[in-house]
């Protein structure tokens, strides 16, 4: 199975790496791709990224729409540095979010796209959050999409008018823990109109902890650490829904990332 969206470097999953990581060998992960934030956990992703884990590590650079406020004037030389020294690296996670309400469109927006101007320029796959936002993604989108390599829309919760747009542009839906939710009844229906190869599975670790989802051993926190040992129970989720087995959504979904990811 491939993991299409986790943020290995969060202090919540260092600190238990040696126990998810024999939890995610055991489910039979294979590779993972995990997004950087903001400038402020750049470095620690990249110490990963050259970490020997028993399973592809794709990684991804990018500053979310929650920390574009308060960036240092110089963070898209400090972006464009990282890309040029790590020739595999995604630019991820970047977006617009309508969720928090704390940032204005247009700075989010202006982020964004210089960002997706940087991935077309280094011919790099995009990672995308756009909770709350997807319509007002799709639109920007637009006018990158046939520049870029490929694009994935992580743990999408849009409209499936927007998941048509998505796919029709080229890119990839990944659906996370939420569609374990029976009463997610939006999600749960996009899960089952996506394209086949279109499909992708993640967990988004540490966050999006699935319902029935495996907690770490001395995990005492209030909101439980999610993990990529969790993906089996996507997979097996996903598969229900769209009446296949685990084994082929493994399957579908491993050759997508890599089509994706190269
Ligand atoms: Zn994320």
């Amino acid at each position: 199975m491939f993991d299409a969206h986790a943020h290995l470097h969060d202090p919540r999953l260092r600190a238990s790496q040696e126990a998810w990581l024999e939890q995610a060998t055991l489910t039979g992960l294979t590779g993972i791709c995990s997004c950087g934030t903001s400038p402020a956990d750049w470095e620690a992703t990249r110490t990963l990224a050259h970490h020997p884990f028993p399973f592809r590590l794709v990684s991804g650079f990018g500053v979310h729409p929650w920390y574009v406020r308060d960036l240092p004037t110089d963070w898209q030389e400090q972006l464009e540095a990282i890309i040029v020294q790590e020739p595999t690296a995604v630019i991820g996670e970047i977006g617009l979010d309508g969720l928090k309400d704390t940032t204005s469109w247009e700075l989010q927006e202006s982020i964004l796209r210089r960002q997706l101007t940087l991935a077309v320029k280094h011919n790099r796959p995009v990672v995308l959050h756009g909770a709350r936002a997807w319509g007002r993604l799709v639109e920007v989108l637009k006018s990158y999409a046939n520049q870029l390599p490929g694009f994935m829309a992580h743990s999408f919760g849009g409209s499936l008018e927007t998941l048509k747009e998505i796919s029709r542009l080229g890119g990839y839906l990944s659906f996370s823990g939420t569609i374990c939710n029976v009463n997610a009844t939006k999600v749960r229906l996009a899960a089952q109109a996506v394209p086949t190869d279109r499909l992708l599975i993640e967990t988004d670790s540490p966050d999006l902890f699935p319902l029935g989802g495996n907690t770490l051993p001395n995990d005492k926190s209030d909101k439980p650490v999610n993990h990529p040992g969790n993906l089996s129970l996507v997979c097996n989720t996903l598969a229900t829904l769209r009446n296949l087995s685990p084994e082929i959504v493994t399957k579908i979904t491993v050759t997508n990332a890599k089509r994706l990811f190269g």
